[in-house]
C-alpha cells in the first residue's frame, strides 16, 4: 500500500500521457504557441505501460488518463488496451475535451474504456469558441452523442464556471444533464495556470452556483452516485439528470486526498499546486529494476504536501495540460 506522511492511502493515479492539446482554454494555456516537448522527454507507451504496472502492485487501483489532450496521443487505444490487463484495477477512466471523440468514442469503447469525463464550459458556440480559442461546440456535441451511442456510462461533463461568463448559463447545463443523461459537474477555477492571472476577477464560488439552481430545480441528494472522490452529487427531481459540485478552493478536500499525478514528461506530481517532483522517466531510464522503481515511488509519496497552497500571483512552474488535470 502506498501510504504518505500524514497517513492518506494513496490509491488514485492520475496519468498525462501527453502535454499537446489542440484547445487553449482562457484559464489553462496562454495564447501564444508554446513548445511541445520533444519525443524523447515524454514517457514512451512502454514506460507508461510498465508504470502502471508498478503503481497497481502498489495498491493504485484507480486511474485516470488525462493530457494535454489524451485523444492526441498516437495509439492511446494500445494503452488503454494494455493498462487494463491489471485486473486489480478497479475504477478506470479517461478525461477529454470532446473534440475527437466522435471517431474516437467506438474505439475507445473497444479498447475496454468504460467511462469518460468531457470538460464542457459552455453551450452556447460563440462564447464556446472564445473560451477554447479555437474549439468548435459541435464537435463535442457530437463526441458526446457518440460516446453515448457507444455505451459510456456514467458521462461526466465538467464545467469551469467564470464569473461574467457563465451565470446565465447554470440552467441551461441542468437541463443538458435532464435531456442528455449525464452528469454535469461544476468544478471551481483554480489559480493555476493562465488562471493566476486573473483568478479574483473570474473565480465563482461553487454555492452561488448551487443557489442559482435551487431557484430553479429541485435538487435530491444523490447517495447511490456517491463513490468516492471531492464531487456532492443531486438529482433534479423528477428526472435523471444529475448535478455534481467540486469545490477545490471553497472547501478543499486535501485531508481526503487519496491521488498522485504522473505528468507526462515522467515526474510524479505529489499535489496539483506544490511544485514538489519526483522524475521517475529518468529513474526507469537509468536502467532500474522493478524493485528499485517501486521503492523510488514510495519514497516519493512520502513527499505529498499536508494540503494544497493555492496562492494569487504565485509563480507556478507548469501549466495545468502539462500536469494533468
Ligand atoms: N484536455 C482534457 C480536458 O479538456 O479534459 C484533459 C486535460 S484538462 C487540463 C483537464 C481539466 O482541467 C479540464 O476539465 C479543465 O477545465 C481543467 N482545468 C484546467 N485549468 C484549470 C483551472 N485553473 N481551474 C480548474 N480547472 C482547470
Amino acid at each position: 500500500m502506498l501510504i504518505d506522511n500524514y497517513n492518506r492511502v494513496i490509491n488514485y493515479l492520475r496519468l498525462s500521457v501527453t502535454d499537446f492539446c489542440n484547445l487553449k482554454c482562457v484559464y489553462c494555456q496562454p495564447y501564444k504557441e508554446i513548445a511541445r516537448k520533444s519525443h524523447d522527454d515524454v514517457l514512451r507507451h512502454e514506460e507508461i505501460i510498465r508504470l502502471v504496472r508498478l503503481f497497481v502492485k502498489l495498491g493504485i487501483n484507480k486511474i485516470r488518463l488525462t493530457g494535454g489532450e489524451p485523444l492526441m496521443k498516437k495509439n492511446i487505444e494500445y494503452i488503454i488496451k494494455e493498462i487494463l490487463r491489471n485486473k486489480e484495477i478497479k475504477d478506470f477512466s479517461l478525461t477529454t475535451n470532446g473534440t475527437l471523440l466522435a471517431k474516437k468514442a467506438a474505439l475507445l469503447r473497444e479498447a475496454g474504456l468504460k467511462r469518460i469525463n468531457i470538460s464542457l464550459d459552455s453551450l452556447n458556440s460563440t462564447k464556446y469558441q472564445k473560451i477554447t480559442k479555437n474549439g468548435k461546440l459541435e464537435n463535442v456535441l457530437e463526441g458526446i452523442k457518440e460516446a453515448t451511442k457507444a455505451g459510456f456510462d456514467p458521462i461526466k461533463i465538467n464545467v469551469v464556471p467564470l464569473r461574467g461568463v457563465s451565470e446565465e448559463e447554470i440552467g441551461d447545463f441542468a437541463r443538458f444533464a435532464i435531456n442528455n443523461k449525464v452528469q454535469v459537474r461544476f468544478i471551481e477555477l483554480m489559480p493555476l495556470g493562465e488562471s493566476r492571472n486573473y483568478w479574483e476577477d473570474k473565480f465563482l464560488h461553487i454555492e452561488y452556483i448551487k443557489t442559482e439552481l435551487k431557484k430553479k430545480f429541485s435538487l435530491i441528494t444523490e447517495r447511490t452516485s456517491v463513490k468516492s472522490g471531492p464531487a456532492e452529487y443531486f438529482r433534479i427531481k423528477d428526472t435523471e439528470g444529475i448535478i455534481g459540485f467540486i469545490s477545490p478552493i471553497s472547501s478543499h478536500f486535501c485531508d481526503k486526498c487519496n491521488r498522485i499525478r504522473i505528468t507526462p514528461d515522467g515526474k510524479i506530481r505529489l499535489c496539483l499546486e506544490s511544485e514538489e517532483e519526483v522524475d521517475i522517466k529518468e529513474f526507469i531510464r537509468e536502467n532500474n529494476d522493478d524493485h528499485e522503481i517501486m521503492n523510488k515511488i514510495i519514497q516519493s509519496v512520502r513527499l505529498k504536501p499536508k494540503k494544497h497552497n493555492f496562492s494569487i500571483g504565485k509563480e507556478s512552474g507548469r501549466l495545468m495540460s502539462r500536469i494533468g488535470g
